[in-house]
């Protein structure tokens, strides 16, 4: 008996020495998370998890997930059924909370050009010892706390306003307007609005408003020029409900925020077009909105924009942006080719009219509704690559630079445009 006792001693003494393996744990409790999770399998530490559609009826590929209690494992994570695809470069990774992200297949495509395969719908990640908090992702997130970080710098600056544009969608927060007034005497010359996030999962287009941003409050010649000449307001985030709650966004039920210029279901959209009617009134207006395309391939793997449809009207303007864009970014990091650019059609085809209204006309988006302005001067909708975007990732620094330049060409128009002194 005595001997029993002390085996049974012995063996609890061994097992709780050793060390004790975490639970993995996955979640999406943060600003911009979405993952649905299938299931955990801690013996065989696989992870099965798919993107959290919500109210997107048709499958869709963002998803923003958290890792805890896997350090020393090697992870293996499965999309089943193919629930998503990743980018050109593969998932992205931040093992430090969210702060910075590295693309899984960078190092590949930067070292040989290989891009992560198409088909391949799991990948595999070794959490290291103090990997306590690691971050995976479709693309780089971006919400609100990435752009109060970026807009400090502004904070105590005369010639801007932080304003509020409306209350969001399901009133848990305001949708920032963020205004840089026009300085000069009289009517501006021109009045500039840029919207960004209709679609609240396509988070590249954000750094590359930061840089316009960063453009127009910048000492460059054209810069001031514009400030002088120009009333520019600029709305980060459109679906600001969706972008904090992590949802897709894109083709959201019964139709999302850049399919709302005419029903208006949505108070930033409501709000937005009572903005612009109002402020814009009898001053020539352009309107850029910025979005992020599809997941891969073709021209998804590069900025482009849609060529207008009221093509006669403004197909010169958005030429010679596109040629001086060309210029001024032929040295930047994200390399802008005008051949992906997708010219406007009025034939029922693709970016058509048509594809922009619904095919009953209930339906409008924000580009097609101001071109039908009658103070429109040129309208624009970019496209930012997700995770590839011209041969390069978009990062804070290469987006504000593709941003700093899309600005800068766009002052170098309107002041051509403008009577000389
Ligand atoms: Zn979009």
């Amino acid at each position: 008996m005595k001997l029993k006792r002390a085996f049974l001693f012995l063996l609890i003494a061994i097992l709780s020495s050793l060390p004790v393996q975490a639970e993995i744990r996955v979640d999406a409790d943060f600003p911009g998370g979405n993952v649905k999770v299938e299931s955990i399998d801690q013996d065989a530490n696989v992870v099965c998890v798919r993107p959290d559609l919500r109210d997107t009826p048709s499958n869709y590929f963002y998803f923003y997930f958290r890792v805890t209690g896997a350090e020393n494992r090697t992870v293996t994570f499965k999309f089943p059924d193919k629930s998503t695809n990743f980018g050109a470069v593969g998932p992205n990774v931040s093992v430090d909370g969210g702060k910075t992200w590295k693309y899984l297949g960078e190092k590949d495509y930067y070292a040989s050009g290989t891009k992560f395969p198409a088909d391949q719908h799991e990948f595999t990640w070794t959490f290291g010892p103090n990997d306590s908090d690691v971050r995976f992702a479709f693309g780089t997130p971006y919400t609100q706390s990435n752009w109060d970080e970026f807009m400090a710098q502004y904070r105590a600056r005369e010639d801007v306003r932080f304003e509020t544009l409306c209350r969001s969608r399901l009133d848990k927060r305001d949708v920032e307007l963020f205004r840089v007034p026009y300085l000069g005497q009289g009517k501006p010359r021109f009045y500039l609005a840029f919207t960004a996030r209709h679609h609240a999962c396509e988070s590249s287009a954000s750094p590359v408003m930061e840089g316009m941003i960063s453009f127009c409050l910048s000492d460059a010649p054209e810069a001031q020029w514009l400030r002088q000449n120009a009333e520019i307001v600029f709305i980060p985030f459109m679906d600001k409900d969706g972008v904090e709650d992590g949802d897709q966004g894109k083709n959201r039920s019964p139709h999302d925020h850049n399919r709302d210029y005419v029903q208006e279901l949505y108070p930033s959209v409501k709000a937005f077009k009572k903005l612009i009617v109002k402020e814009s009134e009898g001053i020539p207006l352009v309107f850029m909105d910025l979005h992020a395309p599809n997941i891969r391939g073709g021209n998804n793997e590069f900025y482009y924009s849609h060529g207008p449809i009221e093509m006669e009207k403004m197909n010169p303007i958005w030429n010679r942006f596109r040629d001086k864009l060309a210029e001024n970014q032929k040295d930047g990091t994200l390399k802008y080719e005008p051949k992906w650019d997708v010219p406007g059609r009025s034939d029922g085809k693709y970016n058509s009219i048509r594809t922009f209204t619904g095919k009953d006309g209930n339906l409008s988006s924000s580009r097609v509704w101001a071109q039908g302005l009658p103070n429109a001067y040129f309208t624009n909708c970019m496209e930012f690559g997700y995770s590839l975007c011209g041969n390069a990732t978009i990062t804070p620094v290469t987006g504000r630079e593709l941003g700093r330049n899309v600005m800068k060409t766009l002052a170098e128009i309107l002041i051509e445009d403008s009577p000389k002194e």
